[in-house]
């Protein structure tokens, strides 16, 4: 894209759709020209290539389904539009067949670029994040952190405020998770090739594809740039492997969080210093009025953001311009547990930062000491360090989080002089893209008993308050066909591989199933629920016909062998005679998974050491989806739990006791509240077999937390705590204006 349209909501989209798209209505004389250059069938493929460019699809179920019924093989076989392009645009017959759909697909994809835009006067944000959880298909995020800042990205198009996102092009992503026969994990690596994926070169004002260099010890390590178009929003990725650079350094950003501390230093100086070079080959227009650092990983952005300063005179030294460029970055923090923060042995710096700082003219010394909590000692290089010292406005994910985060920083300030910072550390809690994560049951009944806004405006409380007329039969139809569907694909995997299938019984309106789907951390005691196996065994077997399922997903890092450990374990619990049937573990935890698990659990349960879960989001999406949310109080849940919304862990239990012991009473905790109140409530059924107490606080539970937890309430306080006085501006307190609504 050229220069000035990075932040303009059409420039991702081809304007021969713009032209086209319009065309069949007549309405555009010039469009006819157009119209007679290209065939029907050339004209639906333009159509069609802009659906599958635009990642608008991803929370767009109409769209999914046209790609589902133009190649139905190629479709299900990765969930890619770019392959369902190739498939069906090979096909004149086929995109005749569809050429309605396809093009009442490209009107309401343009209507949804064209929206009233109510944060569009906000301040020209630049997003860095090193994951980003979008499509399946695009191999470039791990977990949590990448969910969230995919959901922030469209959000950030539905509400039209100016961002683009900067990230890296893994080619191969994190990995794919097979279990092997003795139930361990195993990781699998594919190779993807940007041509087969949504995205499309960055192509100069020189009219050359965007190329960025950075210094690197003895070398130059040379980065290409790629662009993803969601909705209205652009997502840059860096891509190292070129032919300009050498063998190693083209794999530099192979694997996300792969490799050693050597590849994990190169990507973020990729990140960081590539990042901030590109948004300067994009011209003037691009330049952002402040920078968002989600997670420290993209920190050296604000070296480079500062040497951009002295080379230019604005700063005459750079303690000066690492204060001048902190005033325009905030920087949020997603994890309280050590491991999750970067640290660079100092002598790893050195090597590999001399080049660097010769460009910025400081020592290394200086450099080391932004990284470092004790200035002078060599305990290492801190990103997070870094992020904080060069960003005058920061938060943690929830409101515990925050005030933890507060402390765990506590004293440091900004640049070497330690300034105090605008905002030293507040709380800004987390939330979900609800189109996105909805299932298509329950949409269709928000469809029908909600404001139209519930979809685009979700943050509005007004909008879910039809929930409180909605029949608890209508709504438990809704919930006992989306858990059919999760049932379904159990049955259907059980029977297809070698996994553990489900047990057979109890129909679909009789079946309580509990969740449990994350990053096996060990802190997140996946293993809770296994301490009492016999009582557990008992809960799940105990009435034939009110049947209990305990279905377990997730990933851990490769080099995490006891997070790796716990997966096992869970696999050989499924392969127990005791639970045959009824606890099951799925392979490779994704976005499509956890869409499954999401929408077809009711009850999602969450068991961290309080205080190490930052937020959590997987427990808004099931909440959101008519689960109740079983959960420590740590987190979102920590501000969100309301004794009538769902249930607590942790509560009322005395503060002071070890953490085996504590494991031990929260374990015993855990089963008294799934035995006793649970399962009691969810098989409390009336004369027509609905569980009346049940739906209505499922009821309540989504009327609550859906506007509370969407990211257009996350994205609107960003706007005004941070971005806003970041950019300079007053805190603007935004209201949606009516006219935004009523076009939803
Ligand atoms: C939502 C989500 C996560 C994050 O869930 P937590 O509750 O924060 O653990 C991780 N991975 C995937 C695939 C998700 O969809």
């Amino acid at each position: 894209m050229l220069d000035g349209s990075v932040y303009d909501a059409h420039a991702g989209t081809d304007h021969a759709l713009k032209r086209n798209g319009a065309a069949h209505t007549g309405r555009n004389g010039s469009s006819k020209g157009v119209l007679h250059a290209v065939s029907l069938e050339e004209h639906l493929r333009l159509i069609l290539t802009e659906l599958a460019y635009n990642l608008r699809w991803t929370w767009d179920a109409s769209t999914r389904q046209l790609f589902s019924a133009l190649a139905p093989e190629a479709w299900a076989a990765g969930r890619n539009p770019v392959k369902v392009l190739r498939a069906a645009g090979a096909s004149a017959a086929v995109l005749t067949a569809h050429e309605a759909w396809i093009r009442a697909a490209g009107n309401d994809l343009l209507a949804y670029l064209a929206r009233p835009a109510w944060l569009q006067e906000g301040p020209r944000v630049a997003y860095f994040c090193a994951e980003y959880a979008l499509a399946d298909c695009l191999p470039l995020y791990a977990g949590g952190l990448g969910v969230l800042a995919g959901d922030h990205l469209k959000a950030a198009s539905d509400v039209g405020l100016p961002l683009a996102g900067v990230g890296l092009l893994y080619r191969e992503g994190y990995f794919r998770q097979v279990i092997d026969a003795h139930g361990a994990q195993r990781e699998r690596y594919e190779w993807a090739d940007p041509a087969e994926l949504p995205m499309r070169p960055v192509i100069g004002a020189d009219g050359r594809t965007v190329v960025v260099t950075i210094p690197f010890p003895g070398r130059a390590v040379h980065a290409r740039a790629w662009r993803v178009q969601v909705g209205r929003t652009p997502l840059y990725l860096l891509d190292t492997d070129v032919t300009e650079n050498e063998p190693n350094d083209r794999a530099i950003a192979a694997r996300l969080y792969g490799g050693d501390a050597v590849t994990r230093l190169s990507q973020e100086m990729v990140l960081g210093i590539g990042g901030a070079r590109l948004l300067a080959a994009l011209g003037p227009d691009a330049a952002p009025d402040l920078y968002h650092l989600n997670e420290g990983h993209s920190a050296f952005l604000a070296l480079e953001l500062a040497r951009q300063r002295m080379r230019s005179g604005r700063a005459a030294s750079f303690d000066e311009a690492v204060t001048q460029v902190a005033r325009r970055v905030v920087f949020t923090t997603h994890t309280p547990v050590p491991a999750g923060h970067d640290v660079f042995a100092s002598d790893l710096m050195e090597w590999y930062f001399e080049p660097y700082c010769r460009e910025l003219g400081v020592s290394i010394q200086q450099l080391l000491a932004l990284g470092s909590r004790e200035p002078g000692s060599r305990d290492g290089f801190s990103m997070t360090v870094l992020a904080l010292r060069s960003s005058a406005r920061r938060n943690g994910v929830s409101q515990l989080h925050g005030r933890v985060s507060r402390e765990m920083w506590t004293g440091i300030g900004v640049g070497m002089r330690n300034a105090p910072p605008a905002v030293e550390m507040e709380g800004l809690t987390n939330a979900i893209h609800t189109a996105t994560w909805v299932g298509p049951e329950l949409a269709r009944l928000f469809d029908q008993h909600l404001e139209p806004g519930w979809r685009l405006a979700p943050h509005c409380a007004e909008h879910w308050s039809g929930l409180a007329e909605v029949d608890p039969a209508q709504l438990w139809e809704a919930r006992n066909a989306q858990r059919g569907r999760l049932l379904e694909y159990l049955e259907r995997r059980g029977r297809a591989a070698h996994a553990e299938g489900l047990a057979p019984g109890a129909g679909a309106d009789n079946t309580l199933v509990l969740g449990f789907a994350r990053r096996f951390a060990t802190y997140k005691r996946a293993t809770l629920l296994l301490s009492d196996p016999d009582r557990l065994a008992r809960l799940l077997n105990g009435d034939p016909r009110r049947g209990v399922v305990v279905v377990f997903a997730g990933k851990a890092h490769p080099r995490d062998e006891a997070g790796k450990a716990l997966v096992q374990r869970i696999v050989h619990a499924t392969r127990d005679p005791r639970f045959q049937g009824r606890l099951l573990f799925v392979e490779d935890y994704d976005v499509e998974l956890a869409r499954l698990l999401v929408q077809g659990s009711d009850v999602w349960l969450n068991t961290p050491r309080r205080p190490e879960e930052a937020s959590g989001t997987s427990g808004m999406k099931a909440v959101l989806n008519g689960a109740v949310h079983v959960s420590e109080l740590d987190g979102w849940w920590h501000e969100a739990y309301q004794p009538d919304l769902g249930w607590a862990l942790g509560l009322g239990l005395p503060d002071a006791q070890g953490q085996d012991e504590r494991d031990a009473a929260e374990a015993v905790q855990l089963m008294d509240l799934l035995e006793r109140e649970v399962r009691a409530q969810f098989f409390g059924r009336d004369v027509n077999g609905i569980p009346r107490a049940w739906m209505s606080r499922v009821a309540r539970s989504i009327r609550t937390f859906a506007p509370m937890f969407s990211a257009h309430r996350m994205l609107c306080e960003y706007s005004e705590r941070l971005y806003e006085p970041a950019a300079g501006k007053p805190a603007l307190q935004i209201a949606t204006p009516q006219h935004a609504l009523n076009t939803m």
